[in-house]
């Protein structure tokens, strides 16, 4: 799927499923994209590309036993905000799902995170992210505030 923003430009349709993992403390977890990558050294909500024909909840599970050996049920999954942002070569659409049911010992894949960390929300502003990431951020702080 291709979606316009003018004439004359297209770019390319991009979703990534996304996860706010809450711990005990209401601290919640960001990583931080490996120096190598597009994008490297912005810290961001862990999750990953939907595949073709993939539901997005079914690609979160998948990305976050994949990036960081965790497991989560698909109805652990509270789905939560939405984000969308045109980069010049594509536009991404990703969807925040709320989750605070969880198994596992986090174990950090290094070709998807360099390090990690529980963050109060308050306090996820301090974190260099990606836009559509600050967006998120933006919606999180404000559900605390409430
Ligand atoms: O993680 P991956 O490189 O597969 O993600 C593809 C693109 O989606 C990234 O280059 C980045 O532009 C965007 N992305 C993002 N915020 C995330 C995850 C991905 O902006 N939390």
């Amino acid at each position: 799927m291709q979606t316009s923003d003018s004439p004359g430009s297209s770019r390319r349709l991009l979703l990534v499923a996304a996860a706010a993992l809450f711990d005990s403390s209401g601290r919640v977890l960001i990583t931080q994209r490996p120096h190598h990558k597009q994008l490297g050294g912005l810290w961001e909500f862990p999750g990953g590309k939907v595949e073709l024909g993939e539901a997005p909840e079914h690609a979160l599970v998948r990305e976050l036993k994949e990036e960081l050996d965790l497991t989560v049920e698909p109805d652990a999954l509270d789905p939560f905000a939405f984000a969308s942002h045109a980069y010049p070569d594509f536009h991404l659409l990703m969807p925040l799902y709320v989750v605070t049911k969880f198994g596992g010992v986090m174990r950090l894949d290094p070709n998807a995170a360099q390090d990690a960390a529980w963050v109060k929300p308050a306090d996820l502003r301090r974190y260099e992210m990606p836009p559509a990431d600050v967006v998120l951020v933006n919606r999180l702080i404000e559900r605390n505030a409430t």
